[in-house]
Order: C-alpha cells, then sequence, then structure tokens
C-alpha cells in the first residue's frame, strides 16, 4: 500500500522571544483612521523619556533575573520619525543590553513614507536589525479611502530601501479597509509574496472605539469584513504566503484583557490565528489525500502539530471525516512529518 510523508506547509522561521516595547502614536503624522494603539497595546500614551527609563528598569531586572535572550521590539508608533534623538538613544539602549547578551536583535515597526535608504543605514549601524512596514495594503484606492497618505508604489519603494539599507524587511497587512474591493487582499498577498519579505503579519481591519472607523461605522459609510470571510480570506493569503516561504508571524490583534469593550465592531476572535492556520493544514492534507489517489486510512500527526490539527474548538472534524479521516484514524505521533496512508 502506498503512503505519503510530509511536512507542514509551514516555512521554517528561527523563534526567538519578542519584548516589546510601546511607544503609541508617537511619531506619527496624524491618527489613522482605524488606529487606536492605546488600546491595541493595552499601553497608554507616555513620554519617551519614561518609556525609555522604564524599558532599561525592566531589562536590568531580567538580566539580573537570568532571563533571556530577547528581541527587542518597538511597536505601536512611527520609530523612523520619533524626534531627532529617539531612535539613537532606543538603539543605544538596546545595544547596551545586546553586549551583556540580553537583547540578540532588535526591530522596529514604521510607515512605509516614513523611511529613506541614508537613514535605514544609519539606523542599522546603530543596531537596527528589521523593519517592519505598516503597508496595510498596496492598493491605491483602499490606501486613499483609508486616509494612509502614500501608493502601492511608496510600499515597494519602502521595502525596497529596508532591503537596500542591508536591513531585515516585515510587512504588514490589514484585510478589510476602507475602500476595499474585489480582490484586493489576495492582490496584496501576491504582490508581497513577490517582495518576499521575510516575515508578514495581518491583522484584519476592526472598528475600534474613539477612532475615525466608529464615526463611519456608525454613519454607515464603512462595513467591516465579516468573521467568516476573514477566515475564509486568510486561509487563501496564509496559504499563498506559506507557499512562497515566507512565514506569518502574527493574525489578529492580541486578545489583550482591555481590548474586547473597545471593539465596536469588525472580525474579532480570540482563536483567529488557530483557526487559520488549522484550516491552511487542512488544505495541505487534502491536497495530500489527491496526491495518493485513494481513500486515506491513516494519518499520523507529529505530537508538535497535535493542538492545531482539528482547528479550535475541533471545529475542523468533520472536514477530516468527509475526507476519510475520522477521529479513530488520526494518531499523533513521535515524528516530525506527518505520514498518510
Ligand atoms: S496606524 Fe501606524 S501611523 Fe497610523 S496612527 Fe497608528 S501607529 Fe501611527
Amino acid at each position: 500500500m502506498n503512503s505519503l510523508v510530509f511536512s507542514h506547509p509551514e516555512p521554517q522561521r528561527p523563534r526567538s522571544r519578542i519584548w516589546p516595547v510601546f511607544i503609541p502614536f508617537a511619531g506619527c503624522p496624524g491618527r489613522c483612521v482605524f488606529c487606536a494603539q492605546h488600546i491595541q497595546t493595552g499601553c497608554a500614551q507616555t513620554g519617551l523619556d519614561t518609556v525609555l527609563k522604564k524599558v532599561e528598569a525592566d531589562l536590568e531586572r531580567a538580566l539580573e533575573l537570568g532571563r533571556g535572550p530577547y528581541e527587542l521590539a518597538f511597536f505601536g508608533g512611527t520609530f523612523t520619525a520619533l524626534p531627532e534623538e529617539y531612535p539613537s538613544r532606543f538603539l543605544a539602549l538596546s545595544d547596551k543590553f545586546r553586549k551583556l547578551g540580553l537583547i540578540i536583535k532588535t526591530r522596529c515597526s514604521t510607515r512605509p513614507d516614513r523611511v529613506t535608504i541614508p537613514m535605514l543605514k544609519e539606523l542599522g549601524a546603530q543596531g537596527l536589525d528589521m523593519v517592519e512596514l505598516g503597508a496595510q495594503s498596496l492598493d491605491n484606492k483602499a490606501l486613499k479611502e483609508s486616509g494612509r497618505g502614500y501608493s502601492g508604489d511608496d510600499v515597494h519603494t519602502a521595502c525596497d530601501a529596508v532591503r537596500a539599507a542591508g536591513l531585515e524587511l516585515g510587512v504588514q497587512l490589514m484585510p478589510g479597509l476602507p475602500g476595499d474591493h474585489d480582490d484586493v487582499f489576495q492582490k496584496d498577498v501576491r504582490a508581497v509574496c513577490n517582495i518576499k519579505p521575510d516575515n508578514t503579519r495581518l491583522y484584519p481591519c476592526l472598528v475600534l472605539r474613539g477612532t475615525e472607523l466608529e464615526k463611519w461605522w456608525r454613519e454607515d459609510r464603512y462595513e467591516p469584513w465579516t468573521l467568516a470571510r476573514t477566515i475564509r480570506e486568510l486561509t487563501l493569503g496564509v496559504a499563498a504566503l506559506w507557499k512562497a516561504g515566507i512565514p506569518v508571524i502574527r493574525m489578529g490583534v492580541a486578545p489583550e484583557e482591555d481590548l474586547a469593550p473597545e471593539i465596536v465592531a469588525g472580525p474579532w476572535h480570540p482563536a483567529l490565528g488557530q483557526s487559520v492556520r488549522a484550516r491552511v493544514l487542512l488544505k495541505h492534507v487534502q491536497e495530500q489525500v489527491r496526491q495518493l489517489g485513494r481513500a486515506p486510512e491513516r494519518l499520523g500527526v507529529p505530537f508538535r502539530h497535535s493542538g492545531e490539527i482539528f482547528g479550535h474548538a475541533r471545529e475542523l472534524l468533520g472536514d477530516y471525516a468527509r475526507l476519510g479521516l475520522d477521529r479513530e484514524s488520526i494518531r499523533m505521533v513521535d515524528k516530525k512529518r506527518f505520514t498518510l496512508s
């Protein structure tokens, strides 16, 4: 009897612990219509000197306790547009702890229209390793109607600049923006597959309390994606990104305690990532079954994937049963790869 051995479809990536430093709205030219960083990050808007002092004290403490190593990550604002001396001061702090072995890498998020090659080279020389660009989309209509202030071409130019400066590149997309039309997200995914960043984050657009988008939603000028559509589109998108060898390091905003009551509308689910990952894996198994060319009898699942195979709340049991793989014929195995026989 023929059998197949195959790997999980997710590209391999180095895993490290991230130490996030939130700088809500710092350096931003305005507030984007969907953005409520103080809610999304669970951090109040604070002066940068206070942030610097707190991070230094927290890192000292982590060092004393023998924790780490970590990647230091500056999120929630526009790092490359911080007032002049702050990027250097943050990077000097990171460098101090890199020399002590606590920090192994430094990354930041920023806007595509706030980077240039000389500036990025300078920041790279000061210890910055990766830039995550909050592109959100490369579609001109969606970018315009969302008031982002740059074009799809600007996103390409920014990605090129990060690469030309010798830094690693991350790209963040936001499916379901105002101005969404046709097949925008899947087109964005195809564009990102061509850009080939080192990683991506996918944050479906939510309506958060106090944002301009909440006003638009209440005036019937904006309709968020449904959860069903979001899961469907993300499944297609993640499958394409994984196939292109691009890791997806985050799907949906983190389930911060204070976040749920602030989501007025939109496709939020605490297990969104798990649900989508499991569906992409299911698609992969379906493809293997087609290649097998007959009804399967047994699926061996590596232990490390046992928690995800059936999806959130075992929602995919029925899909596997329809493939001919009922619960009894799916076994967890002490192997690195899947086996289908
Ligand atoms: S989306 Fe980015 S640029 Fe816009 S306000 Fe939020 S953090 Fe600032």
